[in-house]
């Protein structure tokens, strides 16, 4: 049915968006993993892919589908898409910038408060009872009127340090390059940031251009009272380097919402009490979920409409 054109997933979607994707489009739903035999077969009538922000895209899997027309990432990150390999075969990709930056930036603050104040581990010292057979827990760090570093001042990090501006933090950032109209200091590296700031939050694309970027020389320098926060990008963090550092009071704490190899996390961090550890869950409430699911569909129904794609990613615009 040429008015129904045939769409591959590459995650499983939520039922918000599966099922309106199933109204307007025919869909295989993971079908290159769940039946090769078959996918085989309806391979050569797939004319997009649709998945999530931890998709794996490949080079691989475009070039098993000739008549592919595009790509609709649901999530801002797209860093397993192989967009270089979109881009030769003229395949645009969008993703679902701007409608996630409050949540993203929401989790971020609350996860620089859990490590700071120490939530996680207070909820547990009432649950466990400790509280009245031990007594009080150990003071905590304030975090009200600090300094706060932001690797990666974009959508999302200008989101964060509104926030952070409520709190009356001073706030400074790093990027590759500074930019115009903000007045927040601009250190040229993560290392020169880190070393000035009490708490660093890591708000980069994942991929190449930022693999490792905080390492053991950046967490040195945030020094043994500064907290490192990563709602990133797992990549985007040399986790052995974090390990050894907060193992060793080399810094005084982390909150991580991603890892370098999800959903997998090493037991040495698990067994740490100086971190606080969510899953991959920045953007996940219903609100956010459903305005990113209703954009990538958006996106999808344009293209195939012949209309402008509301979002495509900026190597693609
Ligand atoms: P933007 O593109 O708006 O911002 C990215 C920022 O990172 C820019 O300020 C950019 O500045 C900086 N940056 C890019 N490359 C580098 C580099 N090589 N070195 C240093 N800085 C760099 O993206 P968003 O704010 O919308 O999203 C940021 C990322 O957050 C996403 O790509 C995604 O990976 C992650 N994310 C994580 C979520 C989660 O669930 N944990 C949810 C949503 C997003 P400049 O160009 O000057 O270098």
């Amino acid at each position: 049915d040429p008015s129904r054109p045939d769409v591959l997933t590459v995650a499983k979607l939520p039922p918000f968006y599966l099922q309106p994707l199933q109204a307007a489009f025919t869909v295989h739903d993971r079908l290159h993993e769940t039946d090769p035999q078959a996918f085989a077969k309806i391979a050569p009538r797939i004319r997009a892919i649709t998945g999530g922000g931890e998709s794996v895209v490949s080079r691989e899997l475009m070039q098993q589908l000739p008549a592919l027309e595009m790509i609709s990432i649901m999530g801002v990150g797209y860093d397993k898409v192989d967009v270089r390999a979109a881009i030769e075969r003229g395949i645009p990709v969008t993703h679902t910038p701007e409608v996630l930056n409050d949540e993203v930036a929401d989790l971020a603050l609350a996860l620089m408060l859990s490590v700071a104040r120490r939530v996680p581990h207070a909820d547990r010292h009432v649950r466990e009872n400790r509280w009245a057979e031990q007594g009080n827990m150990p003071l905590a760090t304030r975090m009200s009127g600090k300094r706060l570093g932001i690797v990666g001042l974009g959508r999302i990090g200008k989101a964060i340090a509104r926030r952070a501006e409520g709190f009356g933090m001073s706030i400074a950032y790093t990027g590759r390059t500074q930019q115009p109209g903000v007045s927040y200091p601009y250190y040229p590296s993560a290392k020169a940031l880190a070393a000035n700031v009490d708490f660093l939050v890591v708000i980069t694309p994942g991929g190449e251009g930022t693999r490792r970027m905080i390492d053991a020389d950046v967490l040195r320098a945030l020094g043994p009272k500064g907290f490192l926060v990563n709602v990133a990008r797992g990549s985007v963090v040399d986790e052995r380097a974090l390990i050894e550092a907060l193992q060793q009071g080399v810094i005084a704490g982390a909150g991580l919402d991603v890892f370098e190899d999800e959903p997998r996390v090493p037991e040495a961090l698990r067994a740490l009490d100086n971190v606080v550890l969510t899953p991959h869950m920045a953007s996940a409430t219903h609100e956010t979920r459903q305005a990113m699911a209703d954009l990538a569909l958006a996106n999808l129904q344009a293209h195939f409409a012949g209309q402008p794609l509301l979002s495509p990613v900026p190597e693609c615009r």
